[in-house]
């Protein structure tokens, strides 16, 4: 193939259900790149649990027959909210197979633009010439470093996407720095493989989602009321919600009000599920990380109020 309508970057939930979509377009030629949930597969622990909720978890297919009861009774797997990681990537297998059958698995190395659309270089060395195209490629290129990390290597200081299993860190002693739910369940997962954990937080508290006023208005003013106030979506809070989950409405504000409803919408924050959880693990709230460095095969970290801590390993947040 050296030309086609549309490339899709990306097979990914968000790439998968771009394809669905576009291919009901009668005689639209659609080719997907991409390894089919590679990244849920790969970059997240085993036995993590989904923080979007159950009706924020379905992929979106044009027909809205592909959703996670679909996939949960054909299945026979017995699971609910909060959806295990591993449930969640048999459902992208399953979507793919029912919506997505073929997908070139070849990496992009490089798009440019062209005439009528865009240029793909494949790895492999080929060229695709596109239309249009829709980059659906994840997060996973964001990964930031404190600056303090920069010289540490990745067996001392790596990200929480870096790690499948977190047993290797049994009686050891783990910083995990950060209050969003990477960090947080990271955290979890850590201290009960058996780690010594702490956690850094630079916020003076952590931001815990589905709290009373939340479940009031989720669970017991009655579905109508919950439907006004959080869009299926779910991200954001009461009314919010709403606002967010229309891009194009979104977009027609004023840059500092769309900033506004960004950190209003994705700030740090951990599901609920993890207080009982993390209540045996110390929290160092307020507090940032000035300096860190290696020191005899371990790593010295000194936090803003002055203290050190000299620990095996440090976890940093995804993004
Ligand atoms: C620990 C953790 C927990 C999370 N929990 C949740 C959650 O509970 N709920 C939720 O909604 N989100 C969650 N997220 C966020 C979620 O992972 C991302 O938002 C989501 O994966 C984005 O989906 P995507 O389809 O855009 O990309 P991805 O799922 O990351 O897929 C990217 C795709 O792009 C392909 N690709 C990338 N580069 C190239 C290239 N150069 N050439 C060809 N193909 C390429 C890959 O092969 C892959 O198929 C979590 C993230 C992390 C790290």
């Amino acid at each position: 193939m050296t030309k086609c309508d549309v490339a899709i970057i990306g097979a990914g939930p968000y790439g998968l259900s771009a394809t669905a979509h576009l291919r009901t377009v009668k005689g639209l030629d659609v080719h997907t790149f991409g390894e089919p949930m590679s990244f849920w597969e790969r970059n997240m622990p085993t036995g993590m649990l989904l923080r979007s909720g159950w009706a924020a978890s379905h992929i979106a297919d044009p027909n809205q027959s592909l959703t996670l009861d679909a996939y949960r009774a054909g299945s026979g797997n017995h699971f609910s909210s909060p959806v295990p990681l591993d449930r969640f990537v048999d459902y992208g297998h399953w979507y793919r197979s029912q919506a997505v059958p073929n997908i070139d698995q070849r990496k992009i190395a490089r798009v440019e633009p062209a005439a009528d659309g865009f240029r793909l270089i494949l790895e492999v060395g080929e060229t695709v010439t596109v239309g249009r195209l829709v980059v659906a490629a994840g997060i996973s290129s964001f990964a930031w470093r404190p600056p303090e990390f920069a010289d540490l290597p990745s067996s001392l200081a790596s990200h929480t996407s870096e790690h499948r299993e977190f047993a290797k860190f049994a009686g050891k002693q783990v910083l995990v720095i950060g209050s969003g739910q990477s960090a947080l369940e990271s955290a979890a997962l850590l201290h009960e493989s058996g780690a010594e954990v702490e956690i850094v937080v630079r916020a003076p508290r952590i931001r815990w989602l589905g709290g009373l006023v939340s479940n009031v208005i989720h669970n017991g003013l009655g579905l109508t009321i919950a439907k006004l106030l959080y869009a299926p979506t779910d991200v954001g809070p009461a009314g919010i919600s709403q606002v967010v989950a229309r891009p194009d409405l979104v977009r027609r504000f004023p840059r500092p009000i769309q900033n506004w409803l960004r950190s209003r919408s994705i700030r740090p924050a951990g599901a609920r599920w993890l207080v009982e959880r993390l209540k045996n693990v110390p929290m160092s709230l307020g507090r940032s990380t000035a300096r860190a460095a290696e020191v005899g095969g371990r790593v010295e970290v000194q936090l803003d109020d002055g203290s050190v801590r000299c620990v095996d390993h440090v976890l940093l947040r995804r993004v």
